[in-house]
């Protein structure tokens, strides 16, 4: 059973999960392309994974079985598991607990070879609408405090396999780099009465020099303080403190901004790994009135080193200014080609 133990001094909680040493992606002579005739994600091979929780299929088609659209599975190697209590015990002055949770994992097309900015807007919809419904159910077990979901696109941004997919961990504790913006959001609403993500949208919107898009209900920019080159969120204009706080047609508004988005960043940056995650109130309605959901979008153009390891400090060589102004000018209405694996395997 994963453990998660607390570091006494910061209070940074990590999860020791020995069962994820097993997965074949930490082996590193086994490849990281996989061909569709290899993928367990891939539609035929759906024996290769743990049961559905959920799926959009066509009516007559069976659960487990090829015609799906979009599948919801547990992880194979999850990172937390399902079973079990807390038990929150101390160790002399340690603490720790079992990893209780949920790891699951949305594939998001039975298209080996198609990803987010080849999708249609409906598709990248349904992908953002069971986010929802997968958080909507999670939220019903009083064990669980918070529930991240996230994507990593490419290798080196911790895909393990390249058919698109995101993936959700809810856990038994809110995570330090959550608890940190609770923290700063509340102060600032202590303070001025207002939530301070608003106020960001205000600002950013009258200075304009960092936003790269606005959609509508959703603002895109370039952070002030950006901590890597081209980090990109996508905060929602009105005040909603989660991620399904959205109205229907928020997340149809959501899905084609998120497109745009990934697909300027891919083609300003060449497919960049990269890795989003979304920034959600955690399970408990206390968040509500001054934590401001959002996405973070983070390219993977730099490496963490010594510095900011031994800083928490981050050194970027991209001003947001720049970056926002270089992903504005992206035409967004050449969509790439198709990169499967065959095409992919020739560089
Ligand atoms: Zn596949
Ligand atoms: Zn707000």
């Amino acid at each position: 059973m994963p453990e998660l133990r607390k570091d006494p001094i910061i209070g940074r909680w990590v999860i020791i999960s020995t069962e994820r040493a097993r997965r074949p992606s930490s082996f590193s002579s086994v490849g990281k392309r996989t061909s569709a005739t290899m993928c367990p994600f891939c539609p035929g091979h759906e024996d290769n994974t743990p049961p559905e929780i959920i799926a959009y299929r066509p009516p007559g088609t069976e659960p487990n079985q090829p015609g799906w659209k979009l599948r919801v599975i547990p992880n194979k190697y999850p990172a937390l598991i399902v079973e079990g209590g807390l038990n929150r015990e101390p160790k002399g002055l340690y603490d720790k607990m079992h990893g209780i949770g949920a790891h699951e994992v949305i594939i998001e097309t039975a298209d080996h070879a198609r990803d987010m900015v080849h999708m249609s807007v409906e598709e990248v919809r349904d992908i953002l609408w069971v986010y929802r419904e997968r958080m909507i159910d999670l939220e019903r077990d009083g064990r669980l405090k918070y529930i991240l979901l996230f994507k990593n696109h490419g290798e080196a941004a911790g895909a393990s396999l390249e058919h698109s997919h995101s993936q959700l961990i809810a856990m038994p504790i809110i995570p330090k780099r959550v608890a940190e913006e609770i923290e700063g959001a509340k102060a600032y609403y202590d303070y001025k009465e207002r939530c301070i993500y608003c106020d960001i949208v205000r600002q950013e919107l009258a200075d304009g020099e960092r936003i790269v898009a606005d959609c509508d209900a959703f603002l895109v920019v370039q952070p002030f303080a950006p901590r890597f080159p081209f980090e990109t969120w996508l905060i929602p204009k009105s005040h909603q403190s989660s991620y399904i706080d959205m109205s229907d047609s928020e997340y149809v508004t959501l899905a084609g901004c998120l497109k745009e988005t990934l697909l300027r960043l891919k083609l300003a940056l060449n497919d960049p790994p990269f890795n989003y995650i979304v920034h959600t109130r955690p399970v408990s309605k206390d968040y509500q009135d001054f934590y401001h959901w959002h996405i973070e979008i983070i390219p993977k153009l730099t490496k963490i080193a010594g510095f900011e390891w031994g800083s928490g400090f981050y050194i970027n060589p991209t001003a947001p200014e720049q970056a926002a102004e270089f992903l504005r000018k992206i035409d967004v209405h050449v969509v790439p080609e198709k990169v499967g694996p065959e095409a992919a395997d020739r560089d």
